[in-house]
Parts: structure tokens; sequence; C-alpha cells
């Protein structure tokens, strides 16, 4: 890789962790973009995404939802990869995400940790085996004080695993924020709950809930560097990559061959 990899949100949680991990594995940090009075701790702060983009073959994207349309623009304009870890997307979003990765490679995860996307493939296998009739899908996760999106892109992921599983649109059956007289349970909804308090790095629990058993399966993250250990795997493994929209699961070799 030669133009080596730049930061979107440099100066945040993931930002600084990740600039520790691009040089961990010997790769070159080109510098990042942050607010205009952010501290960077080595790796130049560049004035916009343009400019990051024009500067590297690959952007490490931890920012904010609302830049993600800006970004889609610029990193497609440059022609420089993409590795989208920002959260809590509007429907406008994801489709400006789907617009770039027709002229470049975006590796997009809602959480890059090995362990979770081993979650997400097991997830679509539970729910494959288990009839939506008689296991109510539950997920709960848990997050630090600070997080501004609920629920968290993982546990959504985890939902759209199951709802694939089952052969359904999660939105369709998506059952969030119960509060006040909600009625009963919808057979074959899958629910969700959000829990935020201290410094959770991230908890999951993925729960099928059947009359006589229950199945759960849960992933604790104890260190936000699982994180970005797994980003900057799948920022090198974008190199020479052609355009598309990869998962966590390409970068890892376990999803199912591309038709
Ligand atoms: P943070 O608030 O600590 O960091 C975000 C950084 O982005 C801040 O430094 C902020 O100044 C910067 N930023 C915001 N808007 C910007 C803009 N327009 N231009 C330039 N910089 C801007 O947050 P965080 O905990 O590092 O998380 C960032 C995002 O990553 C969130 O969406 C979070 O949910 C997500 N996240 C994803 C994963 C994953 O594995 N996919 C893991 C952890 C966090």
């Amino acid at each position: 890789m030669e133009k080596g990899i730049g930061i979107a949100g440099i100066a945040g949680r993931m930002g600084t962790l990740l600039a520790e991990e691009v040089r961990a594995a010997g790769a070159t940090l080109v510098g990042g973009i942050d607010r205009p009075d952010a501290t960077v701790a080595g790796g130049g702060l560049f004035p916009d995404i343009a400019a990051l983009a024009a500067a590297a073959a690959v952007v490490m994207d931890f920012t904010h939802a609302s830049t993600v349309q800006a970004h889609a623009r610029a990193l497609a304009q440059a022609g420089t990869a993409w590795v989208l870890g920002t959260t809590g997307l509007s429907a406008e979003d994801q489709a400006a995400v789907a617009e770039a990765a027709t002229r470049i490679a975006v590796v997009q995860a809602p959480n890059f940790s090995p362990g979770v996307n081993l979650v997400l493939a097991l997830a679509e296998r539970m729910a494959a085996a288990l009839p939506a009739g008689q296991y109510d899908a539950e997920i709960v996760e848990m997050h630090h004080r600070q997080k501004v999106d609920a629920p968290s892109g993982t546990a959504l992921g985890l939902g759209h695993a199951v709802a694939r599983g089952r052969g359904v649109a999660l939105e369709a059956v998506k059952e969030s924020g119960r509060d006040g007289h909600c009625g009963a349970r919808r057979t074959g909804g899958i629910g969700f709950a959000a829990l935020r308090g201290g410094q959770v790095v991230g908890e999951h629990t993925l729960l099928f809930a059947a009359a006589n058993e229950h199945i759960s399966i849960t992933h604790r993250a104890f260190d936000r560097r699982v994180f970005a250990t797994g980003a900057v795997r799948a920022a090198l493994w974008t190199h020479g990559r052609p355009p598309g929209l990869y998962s966590m699961m390409d970068v890892l070799g376990m999803a199912p061959p591309r038709g």
C-alpha cells in the first residue's frame, strides 16, 4: 500500500486506538481529520475529508452518522477505499454508502471484532434452525453512557442476522423500546432492549426463548482495541480490492462466496 492509511475521527476514542494499531501493524499512518482544535498524537491533521482522501489509499472512519454522506462522496471521488465503523446511519446514509461502493471498496461493519462476527454467523444459523413461531428472539445490549445511538449497530446486525435466518426483513418484525401499554409480544417479532451506563465497552446477548427452553449467546468486549485491530486488518485487506460493499465476514474469510 503506497499511500498509507488515514483516520476520520482520529482524536476520538476509536481514532486514538486506530492510530496506535496502524503503527503496531507496521503500516503507514498518513494522518486524519477531526475537530479543527483536536489534539492528535502523531500523524497530521488534514483540513477536510477530500484532502485526507487524496493523501490516503484507505480511510478508516469512526466519526458520527452526520458525516457519512459527505464522506461517501469524497472517498468515491478520490477512489480511496473506506473502512466504515460509524453506526447510527439512516436509510439515506446507507444508500450513499451503497452508491460509493459502486466506485470504491467499502468494508462496513457495525462491529470489527472477530468474535462478534462469529456470533453473527451463529445467529443466522440458530434462527434458521429454531422456528420463529416457538422461539422468541430478543437482543439485549449494554454500552457506556456516552453512546449516542440505540439499539447499537451490532444489536441491529444481530437482528438482521436473525431475520436473514428466518427469511424475513428486520424492518417488518422489529420491536424496539417497549414502554407503557404496548400489547403482547408479536409472534415472530425480534425484540431489542438497550441499556446505557458506566464505561461498558460493548455487551450483546441474543436470546431465543421458547416455552420449555432458553438458548442464549453472549459476547462481551472488554477493550475497544479489539475493534481497532479488526479495522486495521480490514484496511490492509482493501489493498487491490475491486469496488464493492464488503463486510468483516469477507475480511475474515467467513462470507459465503459471491455469486
Ligand atoms: P468519539 O466521540 O470518541 O469519536 C468520534 C470522533 O469523530 C471525535 O473525535 C469527533 O470530534 C470526530 N468527528 C465527529 N464529527 C466529525 C466531522 N464532521 N469531521 C471530523 N471529525 C468528526 O466516538 P467513538 O467511541 O470513537 O465512536 C465513533 C463511532 O464509531 C460511533 O458511531 C460508534 O458507534 C462507532 N464504533 C464502531 C465500532 C465498530 O467496531 N464498528 C466500534 C466502536 C465504535
